[in-house]
C-alpha cells in the first residue's frame, strides 16, 4: 500500500500470545482506521487489475480474519464472496480439509457445490506463518473444483516457512515481518 509504514503501525504486536514464543499480530487497530481499511482493500484490489492482474471470479476468505479482508474486496472487485469456514460451522453437504498445526490439527470446510467449476478464485487472509492454513484452503479449493490463482496476505511473518510451502503458487503480500 502507498501507505505501508502507516498500515504497519496500525498492526499490534503482542508477545506472549496466546502463548510464549507466538508473537500475535493484532490487525483490529488497522480495521477500526477507516482510511487504512480502504487503503488495503484498494492494494488488494490492484493485484487483480491491470496487466499482470489475476482477473478473479470469486474471493475465498479463510476465518475469520480472511472474512474481514476478503469480504469488502469482493464487493469492490464486483464479485462474490466464499467463506472457508473452520469445521462443524457450515450445514451438510461440505467438503473437508484436515491440516497439521503447530500444536495440534484442525479442519476447514467449503461447502459443496457453491464453487462453479473452473472458477478463478483469489484466497485472501491476513497472516502467512507456517503456510498450513493456506495449503489446505488451496486444497480444498480445488478439490471443489476451483482454480486457486493467487494467495493475498495482508502480512508475511518471514522464516516460518510459508512461502516455501507455497512454492508454485502466485504468492503476494501487501507487508512482510522477519
Ligand atoms: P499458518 O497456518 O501457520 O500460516 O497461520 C496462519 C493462520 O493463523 C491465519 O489464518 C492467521 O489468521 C492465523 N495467524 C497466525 N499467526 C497469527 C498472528 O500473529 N496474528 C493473527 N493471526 C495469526
Amino acid at each position: 500500500p502507498e501507505r505501508a509504514t502507516e498500515i504497519r503501525s496500525l498492526i499490534r504486536d503482542v508477545p506472549g500470545y496466546p502463548h510464549e514464543p507466538i508473537v500475535f499480530r493484532d490487525i483490529t487497530p488497522l480495521l477500526a482506521d477507516g482510511a487504512a481499511l480502504a487503503d488495503v482493500v484498494e492494494a488488494f484490489a490492484r493485484l487483480c487489475e491491470g496487466d499482470g492482474g489475476h482477473q478473479v471470479d470469486v474471493v475465498a476468505g479463510m476465518e475469520a480474519r480472511g472474512f474481514l479482508l476478503g469480504a469488502p474486496l469482493a464487493t469492490r472487485l464486483g464479485v462474490g464472496f466464499l467463506p472457508l469456514r473452520k469445521a462443524g460451522k457450515l450445514p451438510p453437504p461440505v467438503e473437508r480439509v484436515d491440516y497439521e498445526l503447530e500444536y495440534g490439527t484442525a479442519a476447514i470446510e467449503l461447502r459443496t457445490g457453491t464453487l462453479r467449476p473452473g472458477a478463478r478464485v483469489l484466497l485472501v487472509d491476513d497472516v502467512l506463518a507456517t503456510g498450513g492454513t493456506a495449503v489446505a484452503a488451496a486444497e480444498l479449493v480445488e478439490r471443489c473444483g476451483g482454480e486457486v490463482v493467487s494467495l493475498a496476505f495482508l502480512m508475511e511473518l518471514g522464516g516460518l516457512g510459508g512461502r516455501e510451502r507455497l512454492a508454485g503458487r502466485t504468492v503476494e503480500t501487501l507487508l512482510r515481518v522477519d
